[in-house]
Protein backbone atom coordinates (compact mmCIF):
# COMPACT_ATOMS: atom_id res chain seq x y z
CA UNK A 1 0.00 0.00 0.00
CA UNK A 2 1.74 3.20 -1.24
CA UNK A 3 1.23 6.24 0.63
CA UNK A 4 1.82 10.52 -0.01
CA UNK A 5 3.20 11.94 2.84
CA UNK A 6 3.35 15.70 2.98
CA UNK A 7 4.69 16.64 6.23
CA UNK A 8 5.20 20.55 7.73
CA UNK A 9 5.18 22.00 3.79
CA UNK A 10 6.66 25.64 3.44
CA UNK A 11 6.48 26.76 -0.57
CA UNK A 12 7.61 30.27 -1.94
CA UNK A 13 7.18 31.72 -5.29
CA UNK A 14 9.35 34.40 -6.51
CA UNK A 15 10.76 34.96 -2.51
CA UNK A 16 6.61 35.28 -0.89
CA UNK A 17 5.58 32.44 0.68
CA UNK A 18 2.59 30.58 -0.49
CA UNK A 19 2.19 27.50 1.40
CA UNK A 20 3.02 27.94 5.10
CA UNK A 21 3.26 24.52 6.53
CA UNK A 22 0.72 22.03 5.00
CA UNK A 23 -0.19 18.42 6.53
CA UNK A 24 -1.48 15.71 4.32
CA UNK A 25 -1.49 12.10 3.83
CA UNK A 26 -3.32 10.03 1.22
CA UNK A 27 -3.61 6.56 0.87
CA UNK A 28 -3.82 4.02 -2.23
CA UNK A 29 -7.45 3.72 -2.11
CA UNK A 30 -8.84 6.97 -0.38
CA UNK A 31 -10.30 9.74 -2.52
CA UNK A 32 -9.45 13.44 -0.55
CA UNK A 33 -11.21 16.71 -1.56
CA UNK A 34 -9.17 20.24 -0.88
CA UNK A 35 -11.63 22.89 -0.85
CA UNK A 36 -10.58 26.69 -0.42
CA UNK A 37 -11.13 29.96 -1.22
CA UNK A 38 -9.03 31.51 -4.51
CA UNK A 39 -5.46 32.26 -3.90
CA UNK A 40 -5.20 30.13 -1.13
CA UNK A 41 -2.28 28.40 -2.54
CA UNK A 42 -4.36 25.04 -3.65
CA UNK A 43 -2.87 25.41 -7.55
CA UNK A 44 0.59 25.92 -5.87
CA UNK A 45 0.50 22.44 -3.95
CA UNK A 46 -0.02 20.54 -7.08
CA UNK A 47 2.27 22.26 -9.27
CA UNK A 48 4.79 21.39 -6.70
CA UNK A 49 3.84 17.27 -5.63
CA UNK A 50 4.89 17.21 -9.62
CA UNK A 51 8.15 18.99 -9.38
CA UNK A 52 7.29 22.32 -11.09
CA UNK A 53 10.39 24.30 -11.50
CA UNK A 54 9.34 27.89 -10.35
CA UNK A 55 7.64 26.42 -6.83
CA UNK A 56 10.42 26.45 -4.04
CA UNK A 57 9.90 24.23 -1.15
CA UNK A 58 11.80 26.23 1.27
CA UNK A 59 11.32 23.58 4.53
CA UNK A 60 9.09 20.30 5.02
CA UNK A 61 8.82 16.49 3.38
CA UNK A 62 7.31 14.72 0.88
CA UNK A 63 7.16 10.96 0.77
CA UNK A 64 6.31 8.29 -1.49
CA UNK A 65 6.29 5.39 -1.13
CA UNK A 66 8.97 6.04 1.66
CA UNK A 67 10.92 7.62 -1.19
CA UNK A 68 11.67 11.31 -1.25
CA UNK A 69 9.95 12.66 -4.28
CA UNK A 70 11.36 16.24 -4.10
CA UNK A 71 14.88 14.99 -4.77
CA UNK A 72 13.23 13.45 -7.97
CA UNK A 73 12.43 15.57 -11.93
CA UNK A 74 8.90 15.58 -12.55
CA UNK A 75 9.15 12.30 -15.16
CA UNK A 76 10.62 9.94 -12.28
CA UNK A 77 8.20 11.15 -10.15
CA UNK A 78 5.03 10.20 -12.56
CA UNK A 79 7.40 6.85 -12.80
CA UNK A 80 7.25 6.33 -9.09
CA UNK A 81 3.33 6.47 -9.92
CA UNK A 82 2.09 10.17 -9.10
CA UNK A 83 0.17 11.44 -11.72
CA UNK A 84 -1.07 15.44 -12.39
CA UNK A 85 -3.65 16.23 -14.66
CA UNK A 86 -3.47 19.26 -16.38
CA UNK A 87 -5.66 22.39 -16.39
CA UNK A 88 -5.04 23.94 -19.68
CA UNK A 89 -3.66 20.74 -21.36
CA UNK A 90 -1.38 21.70 -24.61
CA UNK A 91 -2.41 20.80 -28.20
CA UNK A 92 -0.42 18.83 -30.19
CA UNK A 93 -1.60 19.03 -34.20
CA UNK A 94 -0.42 16.21 -35.53
CA UNK A 95 -0.19 13.73 -32.73
CA UNK A 96 -3.41 11.25 -32.10
CA UNK A 97 -4.45 10.79 -28.83
CA UNK A 98 -3.47 7.13 -29.22
CA UNK A 99 -0.69 7.86 -30.79
CA UNK A 100 0.29 10.01 -27.61
CA UNK A 101 -0.74 7.98 -25.19
CA UNK A 102 1.51 4.69 -26.72
CA UNK A 103 4.71 6.93 -26.78
CA UNK A 104 4.15 7.87 -22.91
CA UNK A 105 3.41 3.81 -22.33
CA UNK A 106 6.53 3.46 -24.28
CA UNK A 107 8.60 5.85 -22.79
CA UNK A 108 8.05 4.46 -19.46
CA UNK A 109 9.03 0.96 -20.38
CA UNK A 110 12.26 2.20 -21.79
CA UNK A 111 13.29 4.44 -18.50
CA UNK A 112 12.26 1.23 -16.75
CA UNK A 113 14.18 -1.06 -19.54
CA UNK A 114 16.58 0.75 -22.00
CA UNK A 115 16.25 -2.62 -24.07
CA UNK A 116 12.44 -2.45 -24.36
CA UNK A 117 10.77 -2.82 -27.58
CA UNK A 118 7.49 -0.68 -26.91
CA UNK A 119 4.58 -2.01 -26.35
CA UNK A 120 3.24 -3.87 -29.49
CA UNK A 121 0.31 -2.67 -31.32
CA UNK A 122 -2.02 -5.36 -30.92
CA UNK A 123 -2.01 -5.51 -27.16
CA UNK A 124 -1.91 -1.39 -27.12
CA UNK A 125 -5.20 -1.03 -28.95
CA UNK A 126 -6.83 -3.84 -27.11
CA UNK A 127 -5.95 -1.82 -22.98
CA UNK A 128 -7.11 1.33 -24.99
CA UNK A 129 -10.38 -0.17 -25.78
CA UNK A 130 -10.92 -1.15 -22.75
CA UNK A 131 -10.30 1.81 -20.87
CA UNK A 132 -11.88 4.11 -23.17
CA UNK A 133 -14.90 1.19 -22.54
CA UNK A 134 -14.61 1.92 -18.83
CA UNK A 135 -14.67 5.62 -19.44
CA UNK A 136 -17.85 5.09 -21.82
CA UNK A 137 -15.60 6.74 -24.61
CA UNK A 138 -16.36 7.11 -28.02
CA UNK A 139 -13.41 5.03 -30.24
CA UNK A 140 -13.09 7.56 -32.47
CA UNK A 141 -11.55 9.88 -30.32
CA UNK A 142 -8.22 7.88 -30.12
CA UNK A 143 -8.06 9.44 -33.83
CA UNK A 144 -8.00 12.65 -33.16
CA UNK A 145 -5.37 15.31 -32.81
CA UNK A 146 -4.43 15.76 -29.30
CA UNK A 147 -6.60 18.62 -27.87
CA UNK A 148 -7.06 20.08 -30.99
CA UNK A 149 -10.00 21.97 -31.25
CA UNK A 150 -11.01 19.73 -28.41
CA UNK A 151 -13.95 21.48 -26.22
CA UNK A 152 -13.06 21.76 -22.44
CA UNK A 153 -14.61 18.56 -21.73
CA UNK A 154 -13.45 16.83 -24.15
CA UNK A 155 -9.62 18.13 -23.18
CA UNK A 156 -10.72 16.74 -19.69
CA UNK A 157 -11.79 13.48 -21.26
CA UNK A 158 -8.41 13.36 -22.74
CA UNK A 159 -6.43 13.72 -19.11
CA UNK A 160 -8.65 11.29 -18.13
CA UNK A 161 -8.08 8.72 -20.36
CA UNK A 162 -4.13 9.53 -20.11
CA UNK A 163 -4.68 8.68 -16.21
CA UNK A 164 -6.59 5.45 -16.84
CA UNK A 165 -3.69 4.55 -19.45
CA UNK A 166 -0.74 5.31 -16.86
CA UNK A 167 -2.78 3.52 -13.94
CA UNK A 168 -1.33 5.78 -11.40
CA UNK A 169 -1.20 5.18 -7.66
CA UNK A 170 -1.82 8.62 -6.64
CA UNK A 171 -3.67 10.90 -9.32
CA UNK A 172 -4.12 14.94 -8.19
CA UNK A 173 -7.10 16.88 -10.13
CA UNK A 174 -6.36 20.54 -10.23
CA UNK A 175 -9.89 22.14 -11.02
CA UNK A 176 -9.76 25.81 -12.36
CA UNK A 177 -11.42 28.02 -10.57
CA UNK A 178 -12.74 29.31 -13.01
CA UNK A 179 -14.60 28.26 -16.68
CA UNK A 180 -15.22 24.64 -15.57
CA UNK A 181 -18.96 24.25 -16.80
CA UNK A 182 -20.73 21.30 -15.40
CA UNK A 183 -19.95 19.03 -18.21
CA UNK A 184 -16.52 19.07 -17.73
CA UNK A 185 -17.04 18.67 -13.86
CA UNK A 186 -19.39 15.57 -14.65
CA UNK A 187 -17.00 14.19 -16.76
CA UNK A 188 -14.18 14.34 -14.37
CA UNK A 189 -16.14 13.18 -11.79
CA UNK A 190 -17.35 10.04 -13.59
CA UNK A 191 -13.65 9.26 -14.60
CA UNK A 192 -12.78 9.54 -11.24
CA UNK A 193 -15.54 7.03 -9.66
CA UNK A 194 -15.25 4.77 -12.73
CA UNK A 195 -11.43 4.21 -11.88
CA UNK A 196 -10.89 4.73 -8.44
CA UNK A 197 -10.17 1.42 -6.23
CA UNK A 198 -8.24 0.06 -3.72
CA UNK A 199 -4.89 0.87 -6.29
CA UNK A 200 -6.05 4.19 -6.97
CA UNK A 201 -5.49 7.36 -4.29
CA UNK A 202 -6.69 10.50 -5.97
CA UNK A 203 -6.57 14.15 -4.00
CA UNK A 204 -9.05 16.39 -6.01
CA UNK A 205 -8.71 19.96 -5.55
CA UNK A 206 -11.90 22.47 -5.93
CA UNK A 207 -13.58 25.95 -5.34
CA UNK A 208 -16.63 24.21 -6.06
CA UNK A 209 -18.73 22.40 -3.17
CA UNK A 210 -20.46 21.10 -6.25
CA UNK A 211 -18.10 18.94 -7.36
CA UNK A 212 -18.77 16.77 -4.66
CA UNK A 213 -21.95 16.42 -5.97
CA UNK A 214 -20.09 13.58 -8.35
CA UNK A 215 -17.47 12.43 -6.49
CA UNK A 216 -17.70 11.16 -2.78
CA UNK A 217 -14.50 11.93 -1.27
CA UNK A 218 -13.48 9.76 1.68
CA UNK A 219 -11.61 13.12 3.18
CA UNK A 220 -12.61 16.19 2.75
CA UNK A 221 -10.10 19.23 3.78
CA UNK A 222 -10.11 23.15 4.09
CA UNK A 223 -7.02 25.08 2.87
CA UNK A 224 -7.07 28.66 3.82
CA UNK A 225 -3.68 30.90 3.33
CA UNK A 226 -1.31 28.32 2.74
CA UNK A 227 -2.58 25.73 5.02
CA UNK A 228 -5.18 22.94 5.71
CA UNK A 229 -7.48 24.27 8.69
CA UNK A 230 -9.94 21.86 8.66
CA UNK A 231 -10.28 18.16 7.60
CA UNK A 232 -13.47 16.10 7.93
CA UNK A 233 -15.53 13.52 6.10
CA UNK A 234 -18.24 14.28 3.33
CA UNK A 235 -20.73 16.77 5.69
CA UNK A 236 -17.38 19.13 5.50
CA UNK A 237 -18.49 20.03 1.96
CA UNK A 238 -21.96 20.15 2.71
CA UNK A 239 -20.98 22.73 5.77
CA UNK A 240 -19.08 24.45 3.06
CA UNK A 241 -22.51 24.45 0.50
CA UNK A 242 -24.72 25.85 2.96
CA UNK A 243 -22.43 28.79 4.79
CA UNK A 244 -19.79 29.30 2.60
CA UNK A 245 -16.43 30.21 3.49
CA UNK A 246 -17.01 33.48 5.30
CA UNK A 247 -16.80 31.15 8.43
CA UNK A 248 -13.27 29.91 7.67
CA UNK A 249 -11.96 33.04 6.67
CA UNK A 250 -13.07 34.39 9.96
CA UNK A 251 -11.36 31.74 11.75
CA UNK A 252 -8.34 31.53 9.97
CA UNK A 253 -7.10 34.41 7.87
CA UNK A 254 -4.24 36.30 9.04
CA UNK A 255 -3.40 38.00 6.36
CA UNK A 256 -3.84 41.93 6.63
CA UNK A 257 -6.98 43.43 5.82
CA UNK A 258 -6.36 45.01 2.82
CA UNK A 259 -5.07 41.42 1.42
CA UNK A 260 -7.90 39.73 1.89
CA UNK A 261 -9.77 38.29 -0.86
CA UNK A 262 -13.78 39.85 -1.24
P1 LIG B 1 -5.43 28.70 -5.58
O1 LIG B 1 -5.16 27.60 -6.54
O2 LIG B 1 -5.83 28.25 -4.22
O3 LIG B 1 -6.39 29.71 -6.11
P2 LIG B 1 -2.69 29.46 -6.15
O4 LIG B 1 -1.83 28.35 -5.66
O5 LIG B 1 -2.93 29.51 -7.61
O6 LIG B 1 -4.04 29.49 -5.34
O7 LIG B 1 -2.05 30.84 -5.73
C1 LIG B 1 -1.68 31.15 -4.41
C2 LIG B 1 -1.00 32.48 -4.37
O8 LIG B 1 0.22 32.41 -5.09
C3 LIG B 1 -1.79 33.62 -4.99
O9 LIG B 1 -1.60 34.75 -4.19
C4 LIG B 1 -1.18 33.79 -6.34
O10 LIG B 1 -1.29 35.12 -6.76
C5 LIG B 1 0.26 33.41 -6.09
N1 LIG B 1 0.89 32.79 -7.26
C6 LIG B 1 0.51 31.64 -7.84
N2 LIG B 1 1.31 31.32 -8.89
C7 LIG B 1 2.22 32.33 -8.97
C8 LIG B 1 3.32 32.59 -9.83
N3 LIG B 1 3.64 31.75 -10.83
N4 LIG B 1 4.03 33.71 -9.59
C9 LIG B 1 3.70 34.53 -8.59
N5 LIG B 1 2.68 34.35 -7.75
C10 LIG B 1 1.94 33.26 -7.92
MG1 LIG C 1 -5.96 27.02 -8.41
Amino acid sequence: MSELVIKNLHVSIDGKEILKGLDLTIKQGEIHAIMGPNGTGKSTLAYTLMGHPSYEVTEGEVSFDGKNVLDLEPDERSRLGIFLAFQYPVAIPGVTVANFLRSAINSRRRAANPEDKGIPIPEFRKMLKEKMGVLKMDQSFAGRYLNEGFSGGEKKRAEILQMATLTPKIAILDETDSGLDIDALRIVSEGVNALSGPELGVLVITHYQRLLNYIKPHFVHIMMNGRIVESGGPELALHLEEHGYDWVREKYDESPEEQKVA
